[in-house]
């Protein structure tokens, strides 16, 4: 209202039309959670924090009007007190690569144009130049690993859907991101849904598939909103719907909510959901490549999986094997939450430590306490200590510490933590939302959280130590799905690096 005012609102397009009007546009996520509400002001890159409703008029006044900075808004180092001028000049962004979220925060998402003048649906040009074996094979050397937790190659997926001989072939992105602290999918899907749709396409050109079904929250309204809006669109665009950009390959996409169920993140639930049944685990095999949704030969990947496709088509394999780790090429997007003075939302490359993560863009501990531990992958992963803090943030890395990136939620604790009640916490969300379908974990996480109530009410012993134990490796070891096989790692974690505190909540009973 105020730039109307002062005739300075025009409504552009910022990247294709007139530059001497002024374009206030809506953005996703910036990642800089601490300090929201950021305010970017472009051409100079300013970047505002914690701004309110009461600093528009001396944006208007000072930076449209006359280029200059307001001073009082820039980002200041909580050390020494140094005003950061740009989002490229501030520690918690200069540290980062920041790829697969190079958008978010810079371009109107509900805009396909600022999309297609960011360089977007480049990509699928491209790749509808190609044959589909030629863009598995680019997939294949790239080693693009899913980044939803399990980490296997997209590449392998797509080919193998590629070679099954039917008619009918299904894409699916999964963005039922459930793991409590976790929202890397979220900032995705709402700051640049474009670019997961564009993954979809390339995969569903790349796979046979006409259809594609993404599979989001209900929790997420702004990302159900905003996908929708850019389905739209990329129809509009020819982008989407039949012949897409003229090359005769048809594909379409529709959107799927869920109803708030963790187990539905897991593959052959989520598929179940979509075709209308109760989301419940299934055995395997089949394979979801082989028998999918519907019965047919299925790509399922999560929406940071599909983000990353257009940068690997376009720059090609060698380029993002050149980002991260022989093993876990790429980067990784990661929530940081809980006691770090910078929370919010990161990308590095594969294999940054810990340390960097924690010290380095987290900006530490906050009030001068000592890291105690992080919690890395949500319920289902496992603790990691100081003692982690150079080890490299990788697939197999992890793996070799009881712990696992998972879809990519970190909550650090610091010195005041009770690290049995943060075992309690993730146990009683696990339990709660195991589906029972099997006996070791419908029955097993049941007992785990009543052994832990019990121990941390005070009332435990040695021997419900060793049963926990036992439990704990029983329900890994025996039931179905993902989510019974990993929820006693937050126990079996804390047991091994902090036993001094169970020890010490069963020795003093109350
Ligand atoms: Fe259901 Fe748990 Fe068994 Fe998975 S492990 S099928 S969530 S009861």
């Amino acid at each position: 209202k105020l730039l109307e005012e002062k005739n300075l609102y025009v409504d552009i397009d910022l990247y294709t039309e007139d530059k001497e009007g002024v374009n206030v546009s809506p953005s996703g996520c910036h990642g800089f959670c601490q300090m929201g509400p950021i305010v970017r002001v472009e051409p100079q890159g300013y970047f505002y924090v914690k701004v309110k409703e009461e600093d528009a008029q001396e944006i208007v006044e000072k930076t449209v009007e006359k280029g200059e900075p307001v001073e009082r808004l820039l980002y200041k180092s909580h050390e020494d007190g140094q005003a950061f001028m740009t989002e490229d000049s501030i520690p918690f962004y200069g540290k980062q690569s920041r790829i697969v979220l190079e958008h978010c925060g810079k371009i109107n998402p509900e805009n396909i144009k600022e999309y297609i003048a960011a360089g977007g649906y480049q990509a699928l040009a491209k790749a509808l130049q190609m044959t589909p074996e030629e863009i598995c094979q680019v997939m294949l050397k790239a080693k693009l690993r899913g980044r939803g937790g399990a980490g296997f190659p997209a590449g392998i997926k797509w080919d193998s859907v590629r070679k099954q001989k039917s008619d009918v072939k299904y894409v699916i992105c999964n963005g039922d991101e459930g793991d409590p602290g976790a929202f890397m999918d979220r900032s995705i899907m709402e700051g640049d849904p474009h670019r997961v749709i564009e993954g979809m396409i390339i995969a569903g050109y790349a796979s046979g598939a006409t259809q594609g079904y993404i599979y989001v929250r209900a929790e997420y309204p702004l990302a159900v909103r905003r996908l929708k809006k850019a389905i739209e669109q990329a129809r509009e665009f020819g982008l989407l719907g039949k012949n897409i950009l003229g090359s005769g390959f048809d594909f379409d996409i529709k959107i799927n909510m869920g109803a708030g169920a963790f187990v539905c993140g897991e593959g052959s639930a989520l598929i179940a959901s979509i075709e209308g049944q109760r989301g419940m685990p299934k055995t395997r095999p089949p394979r979801t490549v082989e028998k999918g949704l519907f019965g047919k030969p299925t790509v399922l990947n999560n929406v940071e999986t599909y983000a990353n496709v257009p940068m690997i088509i376009l720059n090609g394999a060698d380029w993002y094997l050149s980002i991260g780790t022989e093993t876990s090429p790429g980067t990784k997007a990661f929530a940081l939450t809980g006691n770090i003075v910078n929370t919010g939302l990161i990308e590095v490359p594969m294999g940054t430590t810990l340390r960097e993560v924690i010290y380095e863009i987290g900006g530490g501990i906050p009030n001068g306490k000592e890291l105690k531990a992080v919690q890395i992958g949500g319920p289902s992963g496992g603790c990691l200590t100081k003692e982690h803090l150079d080890l490299p943030l990788d697939f197999d890395t992890l793996g070799t510490v009881g712990a696992m990136i998972g879809s990519g939620g970190m909550v650090v604790m610091d010195e005041d933590t009770c690290m049995v009640e943060v075992a309690r916490f993730f146990m009683s969300f696990t339990q709660r939302e195991s589906c029972g379908k099997c006996v070791p974990c419908r029955e097993g996480t049941k007992r785990m959280l009543k052994l832990l109530e019990k121990i941390t009410s005070g009332k435990g012993t040695e021997k419900d130590l060793e049963l926990l134990e036992e439990l704990a490796v029983t329900v890994k070891d025996g039931s179905l799905c993902g989510l019974g096989q990993t929820a006693p790692n937050p126990v079996l974690t804390t047991l091994k690096y902090f036993r001094d505190e169970y020890l010490a909540h069963v020795r003093e009973k109350r």
